[in-house]
């Protein structure tokens, strides 16, 4: 069964996609620990990320610093964070996340039931501001 993850690829679920090519999509997560927390996958599904071969992980760290540079000028940040955990959802996903202090990198804090409104003016920021 495909990953809940390849469903939003395929369209099947909706997401906020903020960019995406051939190889690789990026979306916000939907329960984030700060605003503009995104996630990158890779369009080919698999678990863990360290399974990934070389040139496709090469290609993936790539399209995710060109997120984290569009994250960057959408947001007021000092840097964007970057974390891989993997434990809830079995397709492998870099987390983005803009931070000020290191206490934005928790994963136990959540922003508070976030507005469809905000998610959509967040995402569109950070989408316009994707150069490939
Ligand atoms: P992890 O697998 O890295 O431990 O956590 C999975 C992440 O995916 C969590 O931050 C969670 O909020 C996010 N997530 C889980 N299901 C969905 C979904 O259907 N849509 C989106 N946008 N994010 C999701």
């Amino acid at each position: 069964m495909p990953s809940i993850f390849s469903r939003i690829v395929a369209g099947e679920i909706p997401s906020y996609k903020v960019a995406e090519d051939d190889k690789f999509y990026a979306f916000l997560d939907i329960n984030p620990v700060n605003w503009g927390h995104t996630l990158v996958i890779p369009k080919k599904e698999t678990d863990y990320i360290f399974d990934i071969d070389d040139e496709e992980l090469g290609e993936m760290i790539v399209f995710t610093k060109k997120v984290a540079k569009a994250i960057k000028k959408a947001l007021p940040c000092r840097k964007v964070g970057v974390a891989v955990l993997g434990l809830e959802v079995p397709h492998a996903h870099i987390h983005l996340i803009p931070l000020q202090n290191e206490g934005d990198m928790d994963f136990r804090h959540k922003v508070e039931n976030p507005s469809p409104e905000k998610m959509k003016e967040v995402c569109e920021l950070i989408a316009s501001n994707f150069e490939a």
